[in-house]
């Protein structure tokens, strides 16, 4: 394979860092586990080795986000039964994206893999994002050639890449799969973003670097059902476009001249022809639906308004991203390899 050093001048050879990190966010998944363990470390094995390290040379990281089902069980299993397997426990559901950030100030690999803990990441298609990094690259994004998801979904996510293009002018790959790559540098990067109210796809793209995007195969969920709710990607939705553009802020100044010019012109007009046309206007109808319209446009940029003064609350409040109510113990790997990817 031609191979490139990642990072060079930023690798002690001394270390006991681990080549791979992979970060799984589990959010009641244990129909799942096993089988993503099983083919996962398959995958992971043959990786280090064809690097030339010790087959052990990596960390899978699991991040349970309060699931209500075994799937912290079987995490705390997996650990005792093979250490290369870290277990992180959150006091309660805090969401996909903050699992994934849990997951990042937790991986201390040369390379920091994301993938979704249903399968529909294929991991054997890590060696691929691999490949790619190794070209110079800091980050390397999956896009899905074809879609495994319900109609209902996919209608969903291209309205919101619609969306993040037009109101929010960021670069974001249509189709992109959560399963990338990034380097040591650029997560050590990433972790300054302090951001609570967070969405990783945007800040992926803010971030700017050497990043690219790799075709990727997407398959059906292993087992389960999505655990994104409606309201889940609603919320997600509101967050990203809060987070990355004022647009919605300035649609109410927009939306107001514009009445207001309206009204004017009406006002205007009405008085021209009361004096020269002999014009009355009477009912309480139109006068009404004009008082209606108004009030309710107002009331929603009001509550507009209160969203965006809400997240400046949450994030003067600095509350910890997320609590963790367990972890497995630490420090029982022991790495013998080179750490670096050639
Ligand atoms: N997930 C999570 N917290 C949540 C919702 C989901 O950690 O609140 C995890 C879930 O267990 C899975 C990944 O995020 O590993 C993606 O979720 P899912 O597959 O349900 O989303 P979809 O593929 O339907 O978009
Ligand atoms: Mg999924």
């Amino acid at each position: 394979m031609d191979t490139k050093s990642l990072n060079p001048e930023e690798i002690n050879t001394q270390n006991s860092r681990p080549l791979f990190s992979v970060v799984i966010p589990l959010y009641n998944e244990e129909e799942n586990i096993p089988e993503l363990y099983r083919r996962l470390t398959g995958v992971l094995e043959k990786l280090c080795a064809d690097e030339g390290c010790p087959i052990d040379n990596y960390e899978i990281i699991l991040v349970d986000d309060g699931s209500t089902d075994s799937s912290w069980k079987l995490t705390k299993e997996l650990h005792e039964k093979d250490a290369r397997v870290t277990g992180i426990s959150f006091s309660r559901n805090f969401g996909h994206h903050i699992a994934l950030s849990a997951g990042m100030d937790h991986a201390e690999g040369e390379a920091v893999v994301f993938m979704d803990g249903d399968l529909q990441d294929p991991p054997e298609e890590i060696p691929k994002l691999c490949c790619k990094l190794k070209e110079g690259y800091d980050l390397v994004i999956g896009i899905r050639k074809k879609r495994s998801d319900s109609l209902y979904r996919r209608a969903i996510s291209y309205l919101f890449w619609i969306m993040f293009k037009t109101f929010m002018k960021l670069d974001i790959p249509e189709n992109q799969s959560l399963l990338r790559i990034m380097s040591k540098k650029y997560l050590a990067n990433f972790r300054k973003i302090k951001e609570r109210n967070r969405f990783l796809d945007g800040l992926f793209a803010w971030t700017g670097f050497n990043q690219t995007t790799i075709q990727v195969e997407h398959a059906p969920r292993f087992a389960g059902e999505s655990k994104y709710s409606t309201w889940k990607m609603i919320r997600l939705t509101f967050n990203a476009l809060t987070s990355f553009s004022y647009f919605p802020l300035q649609l109410a100044g927009i939306l107001g001249m514009s009445i207001s010019t309206l009204a004017f012109l009406t006002g205007l007009w009405l008085i021209i022809g009361r004096f020269y046309f002999n014009l009355y206007v009477e009912g309480w109808v139109s006068t009404m639906v004009a008082i209606l319209f108004m009030g309710g446009i107002q009331l929603a940029f009001l509550g507009l308004i209160g969203e965006y003064l809400g997240r400046v609350f949450t994030e003067v409040q600095a509350r910890p991203l997320y609590m963790i109510k367990e972890r497995t113990p630490s420090g029982e790997r022991v790495l013998s390899c080179c750490g670096r990817i050639k």
